[in-house]
């Protein structure tokens, strides 16, 4: 499978710091920050640093520091947010997935309790 970065896309212009976010955490390989439009108490979206389209190119292609570094963020923004109470973590994946922002992004959601998984 090919994997198209397209580096216009509104999380690349975050990471190169040309539109501002609410940053909740960073480290070298991460960066985390509060969704524009929140749909849960908690709603954080969690990117790599790297050029990744989705959670299977991101699994494929990142080396095992990225990997590790990101999922270290994923640890952090959980210890952060409070999140004891559970969570849920979803990563929408291109056109079945509908996803809107085609760099890879991990949304962390809770901070009340979420209804079922999928609604249809
Ligand atoms: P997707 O549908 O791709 O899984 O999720 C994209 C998410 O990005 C949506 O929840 C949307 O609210 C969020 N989003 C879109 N544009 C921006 C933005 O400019 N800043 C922030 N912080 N979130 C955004």
């Amino acid at each position: 499978m090919e994997y198209a970065y397209d580096d216009q896309n509104i999380f690349a212009k975050i990471l190169r710091g040309e539109i501002p976010n609410k940053t909740v955490y960073e480290n070298d390989y991460a960066l985390a920050f509060e969704d524009i439009a929140p749909q849960a108490p908690v709603h954080v979206l969690i990117i790599p640093k790297g050029a990744y389209v989705s959670l299977d190119h991101f699994a494929r292609d990142a080396s095992a520091e990225e990997q590790v570094g990101f999922m270290q963020a994923v640890a952090e923004v959980c210890q952060i947010t409070d999140v004891k109470d559970g969570f849920r973590s979803i990563a929408n994946t291109r056109t079945h997935g509908v996803q809107d922002v085609p760099h890879y992004h991990m949304h962390i959601l809770g901070g009340r309790q979420l209804g079922r998984m999928l609604q249809d």
